[in-house]
């Protein structure tokens, strides 16, 4: 079990956790969002794949408030619903993003940080935890990903794979409803793949909620409860990841597993 006080987040009348609604986005011409609808049940794992540039990093930075979307309706059952289609109010939009954690692909540690200060930098800034529950709550975690005799190390003394399972406890340390993980594995050595995607199958284990952009295809079919096909700002196709991944319904969904599989 999961070291940290975790209740897993209530669903609403609907079933989900969260529940994206005609999601759009565009940069300058280049519209890479065009009205995504998804949606997650607590407890469940949304693998999102397709291919290089088809939005799913765009759609996880919107999630997370790192990107404004310019239209579309993103609620978190629980916490806020906020309409990007009309005026967003700056504390729903805080409310939101405080709602989900990310990890990164080149995992964004503060390199003049320690581990041990990269971990508890949010839950004391942004939780406003008092320094010593957020010390316990990380030394902790970092003992359950194997990290606890690198607390005081800086990232760049740490291997890639290390410096992902920080990432991943710096974001478990904030106790959100919905880990966001983007192509966490894609810039590890392939040694280092495993240790990182063992972590990440703890947690589907343990009932969080996690949406995760990958290419690992068989990771997904293993962990994920649905895939979500993306390609060319749309969703494609989703659904068991039996069917998506083994008998796509949809030409370009089957075009792309076939070339990964
Ligand atoms: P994926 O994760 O599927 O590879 P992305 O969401 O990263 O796709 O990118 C989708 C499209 O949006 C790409 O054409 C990319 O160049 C463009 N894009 C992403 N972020 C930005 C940005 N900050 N500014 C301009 N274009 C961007």
């Amino acid at each position: 079990m999961s070291p940290i006080e975790f209740t897993p987040a209530a669903a609403g009348q609907d079933g989900n956790l969260l529940t994206v609604t005609g999601l759009s986005k565009a940069f300058g011409e280049n519209v890479v969002l065009k009205s995504i609808d998804l949606s997650i049940k607590p407890g469940q794992v949304t693998a999102l794949i397709g291919p290089s540039g088809s939005g799913k990093t765009t759609v996880l930075r919107c999630l997370n408030g790192l990107e404004t979307p310019d239209g579309g309706i993103v609620s978190v059952t629980g916490g806020p619903s906020v309409d990007f289609g009309g005026k967003v109010h700056a504390r729903d939009l805080s409310d939101l993003r405080d709602q989900s954690a990310m990890v990164f692909q080149h995992y964004n540690l503060f390199p003049h940080m320690t581990v041990l200060q990269n971990v508890i930098e949010g839950p004391i800034q942004v939780k406003k935890m008092r320094r010593a529950d957020a010390i316990r709550d990380a030394e902790s975690l970092l003992a359950r990903v194997g990290l606890a005799d690198k607390k005081d190390q800086y990232p760049f003394e740490l291997s890639g794979g290390q410096q992902q399972r920080v990432g991943i406890v710096r974001a478990l340390a904030l106790k959100p409803a919905l880990l966001l993980f983007d192509e966490p594995t894609s810039a590890l050595d392939p040694e280092l793949v495993g240790e990182v995607l063992g972590v990440i199958k703890e947690l589907a284990d343990e009932q969080w909620t996690m949406m995760i952009v990958t290419h690992e295809l068989a990771f997904a079919r293993e962990v994920a409860d649905e895939v979500v096909f993306m390609d060319g700002g749309v969703v494609v196709e989703r659904g068991h990841p039996d069917t998506v991944l083994r008998n796509p319904r949809q030409k370009r969904t089957q075009r792309f597993v076939q070339r990964l599989l």
